[in-house]
């Protein structure tokens, strides 16, 4: 998972692009850079780091990115050292492309492949970068300069039979002698995008509408599956139709990924979280547990967890404390490091624990393990009884569409056979909880109540993946067994 931003202005974009990467921070903590086009579309510079945005991006990095149109990325942790060849934007010499990009393209071994035979080399094992080559190969081979947007249509429609998966992607090229900013989206639609407008005829595209609002720009339109849009200073966004499937976007953005006070699919994170929460309280409630007090799993679960506590008439108290500079927590070698890690991240309040039975609220569960020791924790705290509810059904197929979470193999619910009740009892059991409650896939969908990918859920994959492509893809998550 990452996000982009891509910014077209009549000034320098550069300082303002640094400040849409740190609302989007939360995206993507590996890598971040920005890249940079003069109006002549003649000069492109670009600065990319390890770490953070601060700690990729330095003062003198965004004095040197100088342009009125540029884009820029944060890249998804993964353990261990980022690699700062694949650190996004990417740039193509030949017409001179800037690119960055959200999703996981399925087929990255083939577009390699179909690549080399037309002597085209990847530098990177980033699934943009074939993207990038895909593109303005087309466009070369349509005309060597001076393109305009029916050759960039072209040349898009070309890119999007190449390649497979999810993706929005934002460009960055000169389109009819202007600098321009192009942004597409898979045919489903499964990763999101949004276009905001300021009143100086600045637009500004992005993985999430926080970017919008920390530069002050009015949320305009989320691109759909079935256009490109070509946007330039102080000019009408232009749209034109592309083939697609209809929408099916990621549900798991709502669950997990997105910031709470983000707008997507048309609808605020924090009122679906929300909505969760409601559905969860009604099967929660049939169970007729004995109950104090609701205490979410910091961050994410605070929407459902407020939710769940009016609905069942209890109190909602912050039992667990996040500490918000505690980093990643690399492989630990031993048990004790790893609680230690624990800690570090996570605290808990013994006041509103001890002797309490408590309602422990999480957004989904993928691998168990840290849900395992945040309960381990709570009983060593003193708590009385806990009981889980999770906003989510049981994660029960990987994502190939860009989240990194796991294998099959890994995953935690798949140990688990037959109805919801038996998941959730055999679960709870192996989580050391005294009860756990998902929400089902049909009440999800009453709080989700549109088109959508949930195949993590579901099994149901927008677009199907053969067999080799799978294959592939777990193999390469296997090699980063701390993702
Ligand atoms: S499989 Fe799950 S995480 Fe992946 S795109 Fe679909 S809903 Fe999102």
């Amino acid at each position: 998972m990452c996000g982009f931003v891509g910014l077209v202005s009549q000034g320098e974009v550069a300082p303002e692009i640094y400040v849409a990467l740190q609302a989007l921070q939360h995206r993507g903590q590996d890598s971040a850079g920005i890249a940079t086009m003069n109006p002549e579309g003649t000069r492109f510079t670009a600065r990319r780091g390890l770490g953070t945005v601060p700690r990729a991006l330095s003062d003198e990095d965004i004095a040197t990115l100088r342009g009125p149109l540029g884009i820029g990325h944060v890249r998804y942790p993964t353990i261990g050292d980022g690699v700062l060849e694949d650190a996004q934007p990417f740039f193509y010499r030949q017409p001179g492309v800037l690119m960055a990009h959200n999703g996981g393209l399925t087929n990255y071994d083939a577009l390699r492949a179909s690549l080399a035979e037309r002597s085209i080399h990847l530098l990177s094992s980033c699934d943009v970068e074939p993207a990038l080559c895909e593109l303005s190969d087309a466009l070369m081979r349509r005309q060597r300069s001076g393109h305009g947007i029916e050759d960039a249509l072209v040349a898009i429609r070309e890119m999007r039979a190449a390649i497979r998966g999810s993706y929005s992607i934002v460009a960055a090229l000169r389109l009819d002698g202007e600098p321009t900013l192009v942004v597409v989206r898979d045919p489903h639609g499964i990763r999101p995008a949004v276009i905001g407008r300021r009143a100086d005829g600045s637009y500004l595209a992005a993985s999430e509408s926080v970017a919008l609002d920390a530069l002050g720009f009015e949320r305009m339109a989320e691109p759909g599956p079935d256009e490109a849009v070509f946007l330039r200073a102080g000019k009408p966004p232009i749209r034109h139709g592309l083939a697609a499937e209809g929408p099916r976007p990621c549900i798991f953005e709502h669950i997990y990924f997105a910031r709470p006070d983000s707008v997507m699919n048309g609808r605020g994170v924090y009122e679906v979280r929300f909505a969760l929460g409601r559905q969860l309280a009604t099967r929660v409630r049939e169970k007729r547990l004995a109950l104090d007090v609701v205490i979410p799993v910091p961050d994410t679960a605070r929407p459902a967890a407020t939710a769940l506590a009016e609905s069942l008439a209890l109190p909602l108290r912050e039992g667990l404390i996040k500490n918000r500079y505690s980093g990643r927590t690399f492989i630990m070698p031993s048990d004790l490091a790893r609680k230690a890690a624990l800690r570090l991240k996570l605290n808990p309040l013994p006041r509103e624990i001890e002797g309490r039975s408590i309602l422990l609220v999480d957004d989904s569960i993928v691998r168990g393990t840290t849900l395992q020791r945040v309960i381990s924790m709570l009983r060593e705290t003193g708590a009385a009884a806990i009981h889980l509810a999770i906003h989510s059904p049981p994660v029960k197929h990987p994502c190939y569409y860009g989240i990194d979470m796991s294998t099959e193999e890994e995953l935690f619910a798949r140990r688990f056979t037959g109805s919801l009740g038996d998941v959730e009892r055999d679960a709870a059991a192996a989580l050391g909880a005294d009860s756990l409650t998902y929400l089902s896939v049909e009440a999800m969908d009453q709080a989700f109540d549109g088109p959508r990918c949930a195949a993590c859920f579901d099994g149901d994959y927008p677009e199907p993946l053969d067999a080799t492509d799978r294959d592939l893809i777990a193999s390469e998550r296997r090699s980063s067994p701390g993702r």
